[in-house]
C-alpha cells in the first residue's frame, strides 16, 4: 500500500455517516425457528423500505427483515447521499436505452423523489433531507458540449436546468478545475446512516422485526412457502424478497447481472466560513462533474466536504473483500484532484476515507423479478445510484409478490435482465479496456470504436 500524507494523520478510515446516528441499537441474531409472511434479506435502503412499504400494505402481516452484519455497514450506508429525482440512473441514460419509455422514466423518477421526502416527514425520520439543487461541472470543452446536450435532454421533458456563466459559476463553486457548469434545482440529499437507523426504526415502531448478525446462506421452496437457512437457524416465510445489492447473489442465476465495482471517497474536517468563501460554495448544492470518470461531492450538516468517485475498481474474479474497501493509491489520487479542484484549500485535513462497493450493472440501473413461483422477489443493479430508486423498486418488488400489474412492474427498465457480464478472463478484460477507453474519452474527446459498438449493444460500465 502507498504512503499518504499528512493530510490523512488522524483520519478515520471508517464511514462518516453511521458515526452522525445518535442512537445505534443492537438488535439480536436469528436463533432457532422463526415463522412470518415475509422475510426481507438484507437491511439496506431496499429491504427497509420493502418492509416499511409492505406494513403500509398489510398491518397486520409478519414481517422479518434479516440482515447478514449490522445496520448501515454496506453500501446505503457508505454513500454519498445524492438523492437523484430518478430511477433510471439519469435522464440520459433513460433517453439512450430505453428511448419510447423515457418520458415514463423521467416522470416517475421524479414523483418517487416527491414520495420519499413525503414518507420521511409522515414519519419523522431525521434523515438531514435537504433539496439544494447539483451543479454539473465540467473540464474540457467536449465536457461543456455534454453539459448542453444534458441541458437539451431535461428541456425535452420540460425540465429547466441553468448553464452557468463563470461568475455565476464561480459565486457557487470557484475552481480552476472546472470552467463551465449547469444547475439542476430539483436535486436532494440525505445523510444516508440516519435515513437507513429511521427507515428501521419506522419499521420497528410498527411491529416488524429485524436480525443483525443474520446471514441467509440458502433459500428452497418448502409446502406453500420458502425456507431460508441461516447458520444459526431457520425461517419459515410466505413470501420473500432478496435485496442484498453487491453482495454474491444467493440465487445463482443472477451471479453474472451484477459485477463489485468499489468506490471510495474522502472527507475534509469541518470548513470554517472564510474556507468556504474561498471556494465560492456557500450554498448547501451539491456538485458532480461531467466526466466518465467523474467526483461527487457535497458537504455535511457541519459542513465537511465529501469528495468521493473517479476511481471505479474493479477485482479479477468479482472478489468482494473487506480489506478491499480501503485503498490508499485512490485516496490519494482523490486528494490531488481536490487540491487542483481546491488550491486554497491546501492546509486541510481528511477527517474521514472509505470505501464502498457499487452493484454495477451493464445498463447502470436497477431490475426486479420473482423467482420459486412467484414467492421471492429480487431488485439489484442499482449501480452508482441507488438511494431513491431503491424505494421505487422496493414497490415494484411488492407489486410483483401480489401479482399486480402495476406502472411499476410494466417498465421494460425493471422487467428485462441486464446483458450478462462474460465470465473470467474475459470479464476483466473487457472492465479494462472499457475503462481505459472512457479515460482517454476523458481526455481527448473521442469515443473509441469499442465504446461505439457496446453503446449499440446497449452496455456499458460506469459507477
Ligand atoms: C461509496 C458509494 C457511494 C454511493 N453514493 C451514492 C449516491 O450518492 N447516491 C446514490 O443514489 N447512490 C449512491 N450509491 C449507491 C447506493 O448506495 C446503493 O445503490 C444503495 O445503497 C443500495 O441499497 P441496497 O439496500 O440495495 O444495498 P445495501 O445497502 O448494500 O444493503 C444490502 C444489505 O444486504 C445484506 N446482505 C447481503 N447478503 C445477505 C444475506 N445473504 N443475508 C442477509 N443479509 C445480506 C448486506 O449486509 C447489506 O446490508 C453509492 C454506493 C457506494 C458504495
Amino acid at each position: 500500500m502507498s504512503e499518504l500524507s499528512h493530510r490523512f494523520s488522524g483520519t478515520n478510515f471508517t464511514p462518516f455517516w453511521p458515526e452522525t446516528v445518535a442512537e445505534k441499537p443492537d438488535f439480536p441474531a436469528l436463533m432457532g425457528s422463526v415463522e412470518c409472511d415475509l422475510a426481507i434479506i438484507g437491511a439496506g435502503f431496499t429491504g427497509l423500505w420493502s418492509a416499511l412499504k409492505a406494513r403500509e400494505r398489510y398491518p397486520n402481516a409478519r414481517i422479518v427483515v434479516l440482515e447478514a452484519r449490522r445496520l448501515a455497514n454496506a453500501a446505503s450506508g457508505r454513500s454519498g447521499g445524492f438523492a437523484a429525482p430518478s430511477i433510471s440512473h439519469g435522464v440520459v441514460n433513460a433517453l439512450t436505452r430505453w428511448p419510447d419509455e423515457a418520458e415514463k422514466l423521467v416522470r416517475l423518477g421524479r414523483k418517487n423523489l416527491n414520495e420519499m421526502e413525503a414518507d420521511i416527514q409522515a414519519y419523522g425520520m431525521d434523515a438531514e433531507f435537504e433539496r439544494t439543487g447539483k451543479v454539473n461541472v465540467a473540464r474540457t470543452p467536449w465536457e461543456a458540449e455534454g453539459l448542453r446536450a444534458m441541458q437539451a435532454g431535461y428541456a425535452r421533458f420540460g425540465i429547466k436546468t441553468d448553464i452557468l456563466s463563470p461568475s455565476e459559476l464561480a459565486a457557487r463553486f470557484n475552481s480552476p478545475r472546472y470552467p463551465a457548469g449547469l444547475y439542476e434545482e430539483n436535486y436532494a440529499y440525505v445523510n444516508p446512516a440516519k435515513l437507513v437507523h429511521g427507515l428501521a426504526q419506522s419499521c420497528l415502531s410498527r411491529g416488524g422485526m429485524l436480525y443483525e448478525n443474520s446471514k441467509v446462506t440458502g433459500i428452497r421452496k418448502s409446502g406453500a412457502g420458502l425456507r431460508l437457512n441461516l447458520a444459526t437457524g431457520e425461517v419459515h416465510a410466505r413470501q420473500a424478497i432478496m435485496a442484498t445489492n453487491a453482495d454474491l447473489p444467493i440465487l445463482r442465476r443472477l451471479r453474472s447481472t451484477i459485477i463489485p465495482v468499489y468506490d471510495y471517497s474522502i472527507m475534509t474536517e469541518p470548513l470554517t466560513d472564510a474556507q468556504l468563501a474561498a471556494i465560492g460554495w456557500q450554498d448547501r448544492h451539491g456538485v458532480a462533474d461531467f466526466g466518465n470518470q467523474f467526483h461527487y461531492s457535497r458537504k455535511t450538516a457541519d459542513n465537511r466536504i465529501l469528495w468521493g468517485g473517479y476511481d471505479a475498481i474493479y477485482h479479477f474474479g468479482s472478489k468482494r473483500d473487506a480489506e478491499l474497501l480501503h485503498r490508499n493509491e485512490t485516496y490519494a489520487r482523490l486528494e490531488q484532484n481536490f487540491l487542483d479542484t481546491f488550491p486554497s484549500l491546501s492546509d486541510v485535513h481528511f477527517s474521514h476515507a472509505w470505501g464502498g462497493i457499487i452493484d454495477t450493472s451493464a445498463r447502470l440501473t436497477f431490475f426486479t423479478g420473482t423467482a420459486y413461483g412467484g414467492r421471492l422477489a429480487y431488485a439489484l443493479g442499482f449501480t452508482g445510484q441507488g438511494v431513491t430508486a431503491t424505494r421505487f423498486a422496493a414497490i415494484s418488488m411488492l407489486d410483483q409478490l401480489a401479482g399486480l400489474k402495476t406502472r411499476h412492474t410494466e417498465l421494460r427498465m425493471i422487467c428485462k435482465w441486464p446483458a450478462p457480464f462474460p465470465p473470467e478472463p474475459f470479464r476483466s478484460l473487457a472492465v479494462r479496456w472499457a475503462q481505459a477507453d472512457l479515460a482517454r474519452e476523458d481526455r481527448t474527446g473521442h469515443r473509441s470504436l469499442f465504446l461505439r459498438l457496446t453503446d449499440k449493444l446497449g452496455v456499458g460500465f460506469g459507477s
